[in-house]
């Protein structure tokens, strides 16, 4: 357990017991929130803080303008839980929760498992990928974990497979600000056939907004829920789970271009403007 300071360092799973921060984009009542809660119940102290509401696509978004409710609630069913939620984005869920909400700074923070895969450019709009983020800015390891599935399925079946990936993090070690994104791809035709270690993918999302006219007459575009991917290289982690990997790609908070840091240095220093 860490003082509410941050330690910055590398967690290995020979920590006796964690204390686990766990949060999703899904909302505090989605399936794939109770397994993952399920799926890590062992490893230590769970403390779950989530948004009240389905908050898919709310990307690194926090509110400013409303203060945030929080409630002490017991989620029911065969995976039920304890936890608090927040009315608020997957990252103010985080951000509040360690700042204020849990008895101590997590040793590891989780999101997820979101109803939908989260590779690509799509991590810029994923919440899943932001609340974990937003632990990796306190310094923590954090992973989001993301399925690409489609209406109902067996989230237990798909948690076993997120734990079996987390444990290899934990012996590998995850670099405290690291996020690593884990994606599973669909179980319907069996077992994933493997884990890769993948980049994250730069293709375009083809996407299509669709015109419709508003009660009053006015012009309106709704976003169509079909999209896809364009063209991918290899080793990405768009083409990797197209193929039925698992995949594992530890993302930067830090996005600064390096080399183009250098040569606009260069430029600005000859140059002066
Ligand atoms: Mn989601």
């Amino acid at each position: 357990m860490r003082k509410r300071t941050g330690i910055r360092g590398r967690l290995r799973v020979d920590l006796e017991r964690m204390r686990i921060l766990i949060s999703n984009d899904d909302g505090i009542l989605a399936p794939g929130l109770a397994a993952l809660v399920h799926a890590v119940a062992d490893l230590g102290d769970i403390d779950v803080v989530a948004p009240d509401s389905p908050q898919s696509a709310a990307g690194h978004a926090i509110t400013l303008r409303h203060p945030l409710t929080v409630r002490r609630i017991k989620v029911d069913g065969p995976r039920g839980f304890c936890g608090i939620s927040v009315d608020g984005r997957p990252a103010d869920c985080v951000r509040l929760a360690v700042r204020n909400l849990v008895p101590a700074v997590p040793d590891l923070v989780l999101s997820g498992i979101n109803a939908g895969s989260n590779v690509g450019i799509n991590v810029f709009y994923s919440g899943t990928v932001a609340a974990a983020a937003e632990g990796a800015m306190f310094g923590l390891p954090a992973v989001a974990f993301s399925a690409a599935v489609a209406g109902d399925v067996d989230f237990d079946a798909i948690a076993r497979h997120c734990r079996l990936v987390l444990d290899g993090l934990l012996k590998a070690g995850i670099a405290a600000g690291d996020v690593i994104n884990v994606n599973i791809p669909p179980l319907e035709g069996g077992n994933p056939k493997g884990v890769q270690v993948v980049r994250q993918s730069k293709a375009e999302i083809e996407d299509l907004y669709v015109c419709e006219t508003d009660p009053d007459g006015r012009e309106c575009y709704r976003l169509g829920a079909q999209y896809a991917f364009g063209p991918s290289d290899r080793d990405t982690d768009v083409v990797s789970l197209g193929e039925g990997y698992i995949t594992v790609t530890p993302l930067h908070i830090d996005r600064t271009d390096y080399p183009a840091v250098e040569r606009l240095r260069q430029h600005f220093a000859d140059r002066n403007v």
